[in-house]
């Protein structure tokens, strides 16, 4: 098993739509980014690569042309291909989304239907959940949106080593 965690914040544009774990949130601004500043999927993509030890998001997805104004589930999509290809599986992703506008109430089972179908995975292992910051900090004046992730990776299977073989009681000898 492999723990990851991710962070990530975006500050609060005129002019672009708010974009949350897939979901086009209607409200006054969107947040500003290279892609679509999807605040929450960023995190869980950092966790899941952080999991993964394969370093951060700006590693696989720069701020290049072939990035400007990605829709980020897609680049979700990208990072489990890159979690296939080490052969680990996501056991369960938990992130929280910190803001204070607008309310999510009504997109928790589209967001985690966008996120959970990206990684192929069921949608009980996905839980998005959102705190408002009690009014303090950047979050608490409505300047931007942060969001936070933790993820559980399992695999890929190791074939014991001879200690650890003793322990599960493998390789013993007679
Ligand atoms: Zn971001």
């Amino acid at each position: 098993m492999r723990v990851g965690i991710g962070y990530d914040s975006h500050k609060f544009s005129e002019g672009r739509p708010l974009i949350l774990a897939g979901v086009k949130v209607p409200y006054e601004k969107g947040l500003a980014g290279f892609s679509d500043a999807d605040v929450i999927t960023h995190a869980i993509i950092d966790a899941l690569l952080g999991a993964a030890a394969l370093g951060s998001i700006g590693r696989f997805f720069p701020a290049e042309e072939k990035y400007k104004d990605a829709y980020s589930i897609s680049l979700l999509k990208e990072t489990k291909q890159l979690l296939d290809d080490k052969g680990l599986q996501v056991v369960n992703i938990d992130a929280t989304v910190i803001l204070e506008e607008p309310r999510l109430d009504t997109y928790w089972s589209q967001m985690n239907e966008n996120i959970s179908s990206a990684l192929g995975i069921e949608a009980s292992a996905v839980n998005i959940k959102a705190k408002t910051n009690e009014k303090m900090g950047f979050v608490g004046r409505k300047e931007g949106i942060a969001a936070i992730a933790a993820v559980l990776l399992r695999g890929p299977q190791k074939v014991p080593t001879s200690k650890q073989g003793n322990l599960l009681g493998y390789g013993r000898n007679g």
